[in-house]
């Protein structure tokens, strides 16, 4: 797995300690281990992107009823 250490100073108890900082997750959450207290050390992650809400979404076709006095289909 790639990544690298990095020094982290706990803002809850100051405490230091090297946490992994893995490729993939640039922006990890570190759990103090001596407080527990987590913290984003290298900036909270951006927000996962919310859904673009679809504009106006198009309203079903109603179906129309059948017309009051059709024939039924003549057998
Ligand atoms: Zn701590």
């Amino acid at each position: 797995m790639n990544g690298g250490r990095q020094l982290f100073t706990c803002p809850t108890c100051g405490k230091c300690f090297f946490y992994w900082v893995p490729d993939t997750t640039p922006q990890p959450k570190v759990k103090c281990y001596f407080c527990n207290a987590e913290a984003f050390p290298n900036g909270e992650p951006p927000a996962a992107p919310a859904p673009v809400p679809s504009p106006a979404a198009p309203v079903p076709p109603t179906v129309a009823p059948p017309a009051e006095g059709t024939p039924p289909p003549a057998s």
